[in-house]
């Protein structure tokens, strides 16, 4: 069955007239979409709890700030971009008791929904728009009058209006000029958890590291490794970006060819791997060991993001990135915080 694709022409923004649209936290996701609604027009209201640090970021870029139930008093569109694992308790506490009547909730992944943690009442249209890519390629897209593509789903549709508001969302979020694909809030969750685990970052993260960690035990120099299997990687993509892994391979040499052919390194054994990651997946059983860990302050979590954040293979690269005259420093966005650039400082002089 052909995928049903939506673009601009097949949206209208009027949707939004006299409605105000309530974005809930300014992280990756939330700045670019409160940016990108309110230079598309749309009345927007950024709900924040009041200490936290993306108050200025947000205030700085001329949106309008309010507590988290503040903002969903007044909104016709609850659009909630909190860390996953926070959600439903900010749901609980902050945004089932201020929910207009009949006013609509929105979500960037399909996670709380599809697992249940959060259900919202009959009454309340329900619907995703989830960038495929990070939300501060979502902004610089949008910014450089391109977008990143979306997949919708409406999970809840009481007054028969939601998917008009659905692709309203998307064109003024800039992702209808690049489209959106129309899915389930199962298959988003499902697929999405997929991507990540097995071959977005799961996979090409743990195999970045390991090539890099052969070629050094190997005796090796980190920085001729760290080009080898790193570097290189953003110029392959971008041309598999342009024209499939079929450029990406016409550009490389007939010896690399060759070698990518017959290389054993990804083999049956991998694909058992996935099958399993993805059983957890559908099983929500992966679901429940994330969640659970949280609500136990996420000691896991925590003692992973540590381990991995020393890797050698992030202590050479900012060495070498920062021998490229036209590369000032780490690309800046509107909402960047001290977490991010500090921890590549501690990298730095590790
Ligand atoms: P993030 O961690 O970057 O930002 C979360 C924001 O929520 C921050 O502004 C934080 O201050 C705020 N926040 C945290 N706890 C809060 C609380 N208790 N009350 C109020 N505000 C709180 O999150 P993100 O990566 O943008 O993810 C948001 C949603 O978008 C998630 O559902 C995620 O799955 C989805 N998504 C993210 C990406 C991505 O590029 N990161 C891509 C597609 C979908
Ligand atoms: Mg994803």
């Amino acid at each position: 069955m052909a995928a049903t694709i939506w673009y601009d022409k097949d949206a209208d923004l009027s949707v939004f007239d006299g409605k105000k649209v309530a974005i809930l936290g300014y992280g990756s996701q939330g700045h670019a979409h409160a940016l990108n609604l309110r230079d598309s027009g749309v009345d927007v209201v950024v709900g924040l709890r009041p200490t936290s640090k993306s108050v200025e970021f947000a205030k700085e870029q001329g949106l309008e700030v309010k507590s988290v139930g503040e903002a969903v008093a007044e909104a016709d569109v609850v659009m909630i971009l909190l860390p996953d694992q926070y959600q439903a308790a900010v749901y609980k506490n902050d945004v089932e008791p201020n929910l207009k009547p009949g006013a609509a909730l929105a979500f960037a992944h399909g996670f709380n929904i599809h697992y249940g943690y959060i259900k919202p009442s009959a009454d309340h249209p329900v619907f995703m728009v989830a960038p495929k890519g990070p939300g501060h390629i979502v902004r610089r897209e949008y910014a450089a009058g391109r977008g990143v593509p979306v997949v919708v789903a409406v999970e809840q549709d009481p007054d028969g209006k939601t998917w008009d508001l659905t692709l309203a969302y998307a064109k003024a979020l800039g992702a209808l000029r690049a489209g959106a694909i129309k899915t389930t809030f199962t298959e988003e969750t499902e697929t999405d958890l997929f991507g990540e685990q097995d071959v977005l970052m799961g996979g090409i993260n743990h195999l970045t590291e390991m090539g890099f960690q052969v070629l050094t035990a190997a005796g090796y120099q980190p920085e001729i490794a760290y080009f080898e299997v790193f570097h290189e990687l953003k110029m392959l993509v971008d041309l598999a970006n342009e024209g499939g892994l079929n450029k990406a391979r016409w550009s490389c040499s007939d010896t690399a060819q060759y070698g990518d052919f017959t290389s054993t390194v990804i083999d049956e054994h991998t694909r058992k791997n996935m099958e399993y990651q993805l059983k957890r997946i559908q099983d929500g059983s992966f679901a429940k060991e994330f969640m659970d860990d949280q609500a136990a302050g996420a000691p896991k979590f925590k003692a992973l993001q540590e381990e991995y954040s020393h890797p050698q293979l992030e202590t050479v690269g900012p060495k070498l990135r920062a021998m490229f005259s036209w590369n000032n420093g780490p690309a800046k966005d509107a909402d960047e915080t001290e977490s991010f650039t500090g921890k590549i400082a501690r990298a730095q002089v590790q």
